[in-house]
């Protein structure tokens, strides 16, 4: 796919968000604000730049297609009673890209927005991160298209419950292991172990991101954010600048967004802005991103966070600042916007945030940008070192995981880097690798 409409993408036009979690919630707060999002889709992105990188290494057309389509794709019915009583039909999916390197390894999206298309698109994104990355797993994405901020407690655990009843089959610990994404967490991982373990015994292994005092890791709440940073020190120099100085807007406060912060604050960088599916605040004096991580979990929105000015989410990207971070959901830099933003450098938290057409803009307006597929690596780099730690029924302190981790993640930088030829985008270096890897592995077994 290009922009272009190469592989019949559709033409990158802009939309007005229609899932952000939609409708009043049950705390009779206010529709969420209109947030615009490219309509090119995930897997649109995805292909294009699989293709830019293919194009590069010269992998014919045949080889292209196996590399580019799922193994297996799954999708299944989820009937739920609900409060309402009334039996909702939800849609869950589990894509297998490719499982060359080793077992298929992502996560699990509860969205509005979940569909085959971008689920497909994110179990690709899987298997060159888990390759470039270095660790011995393979790629995959899952989901249900339900709204959870619109559930209660128990009617999510019973989507949660049916949904592992029905995908069981293709899992397993040296098959596919399942972890948290976007309105899924460490109780959502506990009740998929506890389900699989009724029909094979307790197998901790089946999922990552589990809570601590179910053999999750140490660390693993934490990875995906941490890892941002790990990779903000790592390029800071080649942009001009040092933690102290930089001041940065966090797109998204969730998982990923609000560890991102608070890492960073910790090393001295100032929040200047940030936002959730609700609205934006600024405030150039700096936001406290432990208060208002701490506002979210209480179950405060963003755009209620006292001690800053509330702004439009389309003003969000205009903040001047150091570093962006997208953290939230694909498509929000698109061709449209991408002119807005003014920093230096664009840490990709969310997956597919940034279109092909934007990407070109960026690089005109000379920001750096480290591409999701390396950049938001620490959760699965964790997820991994949970796995193992089950496997072994062992636990790494949070310090071991730590450096575990940042070792992983200048090294994938360093790598790519290295292969980096002058003008060449970091995100086609970084897939070229992942490709190559692959390519490698599948050659060995004797698949291609
Ligand atoms: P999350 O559910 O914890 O947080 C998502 C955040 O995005 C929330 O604050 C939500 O309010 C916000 N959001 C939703 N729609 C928005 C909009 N229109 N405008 C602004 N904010 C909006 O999810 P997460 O786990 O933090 O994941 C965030 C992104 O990071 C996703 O793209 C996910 O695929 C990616 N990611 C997550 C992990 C992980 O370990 N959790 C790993 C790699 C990549």
């Amino acid at each position: 796919m290009a922009d272009d409409g190469s592989s019949g993408a559709a033409t990158e036009t802009t939309g007005q968000d229609a899932a952000s979690h939609g409708g009043d919630d049950q705390d009779g707060r206010p529709d969420p604000p209109k947030v615009s999002r490219a309509e090119v889709s995930n897997y649109d992105i995805v292909c294009h730049y699989f293709d830019a990188a293919a194009e590069r290494l010269g992998i014919p057309d045949d080889l292209r297609a196996v590399l580019n389509s799922s193994y297996r794709e799954v999708r299944v019915q989820i009937p739920v009673r609900l409060s309402d009583g009334k039996i909702h039909v939800f849609s869950g999916y589990r894509v297998q890209h490719n499982g060359a390197r080793g077992p298929y390894k992502g996560g699990i999206r509860y969205h509005p927005e979940v569909s085959l298309d971008e689920v497909r698109a994110l179990a690709s994104l899987m298997t060159w991160k888990t390759a470039i990355a270095g660790i011995p797993f393979g790629g995959a994405k899952g989901g249900v298209d339900c709204a959870v901020p619109d559930l209660e407690r128990s009617e999510v655990e019973e989507i949660t419950r049916s949904f592992m009843d029905k995908i069981e089959k293709v899992l397993g610990p040296t098959r596919d292991i399942p972890a948290p994404d976007v309105s899924t967490n460490a109780q959502v991982m506990a009740w998929m172990m506890d389900e699989y373990g009724k029909l094979h015994g307790h197998t901790p292994a089946i999922v990552t991101g589990k809570p601590i005092p179910l053999e999750g890791s140490f660390g693993r709440e934490a990875a995906t954010g941490r890892g941002l940073v790990y990779l903000y020190r790592e390029a800071a120099s080649t942009v001009g600048l040092s933690p102290p100085s930089t001041r940065f807007v966090v797109q998204g406060y969730g998982n990923v967004g609000s560890w991102a912060a608070r890492i960073m604050q910790q090393l001295g960088a100032t929040l200047v802005g940030a936002s959730d599916h609700m609205g934006a605040i600024r405030n150039d004096s700096g936001i406290d991103a432990e208060a208002l991580a701490r506002h979210v979990e209480e179950g405060g929105v963003v755009p209620e966070f006292e001690a800053a000015e509330r702004i439009s989410p389309d003003d969000l990207l205009a903040i001047e600042c150091d570093v962006f971070i997208p953290a939230a959901l694909g498509g929000m830099i698109h061709a449209d916007n991408a002119d807005q933003l003014s920093c230096k450098m664009i840490i990709e938290g969310a997956n597919s945030p940034t279109t092909p057409k934007a990407d070109e803009i960026l690089d005109d307006k000379g920001i750096y940008v480290i591409p999701d597929v390396m950049a938001n690596a620490g959760g699965v780099v964790v997820s991994y070192f949970e796995w193992v730690q089950n496997l072994q029924h062992f636990r790494w302190d949070e310090r071991e995981v730590n450096d575990k981790l940042g070792t992983v993640m200048r090294r994938a930088y360093r790598e790519t880097v290295s292969r980096k030829e002058e003008g060449l985008p970091l995100r086609v270096a970084a897939y070229q690798l992942g490709i190559e890897r692959v390519l490698e592995a599948a050659r060995m077994r004797g698949y291609v």
